[in-house]
Order: C-alpha cells, then structure tokens, then sequence
C-alpha cells in the first residue's frame, strides 16, 4: 500500500493571526505579584485548575510570604496547599526549591532557564512559566497537555515528549510570540480543541487545520455524530492518565 501524504501543518503566521483577534488579552491566568509567587503558583497548578490555585495563593502568601519563610514552613503549608491536591508532592517541591532560592541564589529567584531547571520540582515548562511572565525572556514556549495536543493536531510536531514538542514550536514560531502562543493555545484547548471531542465545526482553525489525529468522525461533514476520541493517539493517552 502507498505510503499516506504527510499533512500540511497549519501556517503558523495565520495560526497565531487568527489566535490574537480570538484572544488578544491572553495572559497568565495564575494570580502573582512577582516572580517567586509565580513560581509557586505555578507549582501548585499541576494537577489543578488555575482558579483553584488563585483561590489559595491569597492566604499562602500571607502567612509564608518569601522564600526563606516557605522553606522554613512546618505542617502549616501542606494545610495552606491542601485543596490544590498532591499536597505532600508539592510541599517537598516548594520547601525544596525555596531552600535552594535561599541557599543558592540569596533568596531571590533565578533568572535562566539552567538555574530554575536545576531547582527541585521545577522543569522546563514552569521554568518557561517564569521566565516568559515574570521576567519576559523566555527560553521556550510553555507546553502543557492542551499546547502538546495542538502542536500535534496541527501538524507543526510529531512528538509526545513536551521537551521534543519545545524544541519543534521554538524552531517554528518567532520568540517574540512565544510567550503569546502558550496562552492562546492553551486557551484554545480548553474552549475549542479539547482532548476528547474537538469541535472542528466552527473551529476558528478549521479550514486551515490538517487536524492530525482526529476521528474523521470528529472533523465536520463526516456526517455521523463524533465517536469518542478514544481511537485517536491523544485520547489513548488522555485515557492512560486518568
Ligand atoms: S478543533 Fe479541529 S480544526 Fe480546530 S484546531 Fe482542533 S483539530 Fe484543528
């Protein structure tokens, strides 16, 4: 059998063209004054939506406001965290990288991507998190779970490693959207191009998406209701991680 043509990726300049006038406000959704509350929130946001991270920020910093004070914290902070889930994880995480703030970088947080990387529980999608919105110089886009499944729908990344996924949309997109692509994607997926049922009709993308990995069923004119995603690589591995 002949091999199947590659799709054509999605033009990137009219991707993100379209993605400003759906979103032109698309900005970090994580509450934070600066960047060590940044990093925080960013932490606390695995596994949990932003709103209820906004929604324990507020106390968190008031009772444990700098990194010295965190990395010192007892039992308290698992309290303070404990409704944003896997609190025990993610009190090692934040007294690990506080102590290595206070330790190793006079208790203020780093500015490159190596030496946030370095610290404990932080990897490169935080880093960028902080980098990009906290200090506007990011060393790549942000890839969480909706922007690793974008990339791949619209053909600009054949990966599923969000390290390989990085690399793929740093070579495409210009740096100076890369801090706006993040938001908007991860926008996009939230609202349109979800996990399980993308809603290709009436998808601003849809006509210009080669929409990789979606049931035909799922793409509009197929003419039966959508099938679960499920057949799709990005539902199979939605499914594993439920
Ligand atoms: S909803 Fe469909 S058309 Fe829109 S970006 Fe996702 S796969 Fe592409």
């Amino acid at each position: 059998m002949p091999a199947r043509p590659k799709p054509k990726p999605a033009p990137a300049p009219e991707v993100l063209a379209r993605l400003r006038a759906a979103f032109p406000g698309a900005d970090c959704s994580l509450d934070h004054a600066d960047a060590f509350q940044l990093l925080v929130s960013t932490i606390l946001s695995a596994q949990c939506t932003d709103a209820r991270v906004n929604a324990v920020t507020p106390a968190l910093f008031r009772r444990l406001p700098t990194p010295a004070a965190m990395a010192a914290a007892g039992p308290e902070l698992e309290e303070l965290i404990r409704s944003t889930g896997f609190f025990n994880a993610k009190a090692r995480s934040l007294r690990g990288a506080c102590r290595a703030i206070v330790e190793e970088h006079g208790g203020t947080v780093p500015r490159t991507m190596e030496a946030l990387n370095a610290l404990p529980g932080v990897g490169r999608k935080t880093a960028n998190v902080v980098l990009g919105n906290a200090f506007g110089s990011p060393d790549g886009v942000v890839v969480d779970t909706h922007v690793g499944r974008l990339a791949r729908r619209l053909g600009w990344s054949g990966a599923t490693d969000p390290e390989k996924v990085e690399r793929d949309l740093n070579a495409l997109l210009p740096h100076a959207e890369w801090v706006f692509a993040g938001h908007a994607l991860i926008l996009h997926g939230r609202r349109t191009c979800t996990s399980r049922a993308p809603r290709c009709s009436g998808c601003l993308l849809e006509e210009i998406c080669p929409k990789v990995g979606v049931a035909p069923a799922a793409k509009p004119g197929a003419g039966r209701r959508a099938a679960p995603e499920a057949r799709t690589p990005d539902a199979a591995r939605a499914g594993r991680r439920r």
